[in-house]
């Protein structure tokens, strides 16, 4: 079956490994094969090969011996915001290029005592800040439907890997869209847990209030194994909330009360903000939610209309939260604990700013003005403050809209991906396509990133669907009952084949 090896998502190949039909070490080495002659996609950073070939030999131990799980043998790999011992990790800036952690992040940690094959880090933006995989200190991510376009951001690499068939699923982080709107761009299925929902330990941290980290793969089933995996309580990150472990995807197919075999989601209240269809809403990606979302009402689902009236002010509320943050976490890379440091200086002082100015990007550097600047003093009230009280408003809002439904639907983002190249003199430009992910992200809600169909260029449009606090579940249950009924989570690109 090694034809079609590459097309297996994570539930499928799990079920291939656990029937014996195949082995981790042959679908690792056909995976391999595939990461090397796909390197011009730009989708890794890293890759160890003779690594993930002994974790492949050991699945196949427990494999034969009887003790394997659902991911024993599938191979994964990670955004590099993720600290991994044996593999660099670089947050796709210079500050880190080689550097080696002394430790593995909690997710990779939990994905590896899972069973699951590393094959290697990911591209991403810079300290993953962008839309697009362009501020990558080591070059742009492609996109697999285009590769004239970008493959959306921050997650860009573990989109791309995932919708060319390089790796059935990969860890991506999301901390205004960064899961969701590459998987939307790429055409992958993505999912954003609550805020708390992973632990935060070894991922490299942006703004430590909203970073969160979630997988991207080829369907809901596929994002539920993984998120069960990955998840859970760690006493290490203090902001991890206390919860027993949840298996997602028994919660994905626990069927609704009152469901019907044709009408799966049969009682299930969709609300859709009007602010999520602006008459500045590209046609294509109007089209294709739409008529997703009459999918969801063939499917049982009743449409509610809803309203997010602040849903504007999460940008600037956003983009000075963010960079606040980014300002105060960032202030570690100064040339003398981690990664570079600039190789000619004259005082202490000096060493700091020129290692700095060396290290990183001009979009880091932007937000870490921006950040300070907020920050500083006779600033804090206009800025800081005022973004945090809105922030909560933002989040009041969906609890309103929650009394009225019980997931939220719309677009990821306002176009397909677009052209390589089209925002680089212009940061605002690419801050303002992020109006749709930055309301959850603010709120910590849970949200995913559902493929839903083709527009402009026959690239990929997501349909993204939020929940209300811990409603992974509801969310998962929805898109794998939309994706039982369509085909768009199947439909590959010409490099994936
Ligand atoms: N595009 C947003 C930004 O540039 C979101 C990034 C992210 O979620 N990591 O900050």
């Amino acid at each position: 079956m090694s034809d079609a090896l590459h097309d297996l998502g994570v539930a499928e190949l799990g079920r291939a490994l656990a029937s014996r039909q195949v082995s981790s070490t042959e679908v690792t080495q056909h995976l391999l094969t595939r990461v090397a002659s796909h390197q011009a996609l730009g989708a890794f950073l890293a890759v160890d090969a003779d690594a993930a070939l002994a974790q492949a030999a050991a699945a196949d131990a427990r494999l034969a011996a009887g003790t394997a799980g659902p991911l024993t043998g599938v191979p994964v790999a990670h955004k590099d915001i993720f600290v991994t011992r044996g593999l660099p990790s670089t947050a796709g800036s210079k500050m880190l290029d080689g550097y080696m952690s002394p430790f593995d992040a909690t997710v990779v940690q939990r994905l590896a005592e899972a069973g699951t094959v590393t094959l290697g880090k990911l591209n991403c933006d810079e300290f993953a800040m962008g839309s697009a995989n362009e501020n990558s200190a080591f070059g742009p991510a492609l996109n697999p439907w285009d590769t004239g376009r970008v493959p959306g951001g921050s997650s860009g690499g573990s989109a791309a890997a995932v919708a060319a068939c390089l790796v059935p699923g990969a860890t991506g982080t999301d901390t205004g869209g960064s899961i969701r709107q590459p998987a939307s761009f790429s055409g992958v299925t993505g999912i954003k847990p609550t805020y708390g929902v992973c632990s935060r330990y070894g991922m490299i941290a942006f703004a430590s209030s909203l970073d969160q980290a979630g997988p991207l793969a080829r369907s809901a089933e596929d994002c539920a194994l993984l998120l069960s995996s990955m998840s859970g309580f760690d006493p290490r990150d203090a902001t991890s909330a206390e919860r027993p472990p949840q298996d997602y995807h028994a919660a994905m197919l626990a069927p609704r009360a009152g469901a019907t075999a044709a009408q799966p989601l049969k009682g299930l209240r969709v609300g859709l903000p009007r602010e999520f269809f602006p008459e500045a809403l590209a046609a294509d990606v109007h089209g294709a939610v739409r008529a997703a979302l009459t999918e969801l009402e063939r499917l049982g689902a009743t449409l509610v209309d809803v309203s997010l009236p602040r849903t504007e002010l999460s940008i600037p509320v956003y983009y000075i939260i963010a960079p606040a943050e980014a300002s105060s976490n960032l202030g570690r890379f100064d040339g003398v604990k981690f990664g570079h440091r600039a190789a000619k200086y004259d005082d202490l002082v000096d060493m700091y700013k020129k290692t700095r100015a060396e290290g990183f990007g001009a979009e880091v550097k932007r937000r870490i003005m921006i950040g300070t600047y907020v920050l500083s003093h006779g600033y804090y009230d206009a800025y800081y403050l005022q973004a945090q009280k809105l922030r909560r408003m933002i989040a009041d809002d969906f609890q309103a809209c929650f009394q009225a439904c019980d997931v939220i639907a719309g677009p990821v983002a306002p176009t397909v991906a677009w052209p390589l190249g089209r925002m680089g003199d212009d940061p605002v430009k690419a801050y303002l396509a992020d109006i749709f992910t930055l309301p959850a992200s603010l709120a910590g809600l849970p949200g995913m990133s559902v493929p839903a169909g083709f527009g402009e260029g026959g690239m990929p449009v997501g349909l993204q669907l939020i929940g209300n606090y811990f409603q992974e579940g509801e969310l998962l249950r929805a898109a794998h009952a939309f994706q039982l009924a369509t085909d768009f989570h199947r439909m590959r690109p010409e490099t994936a084949k």
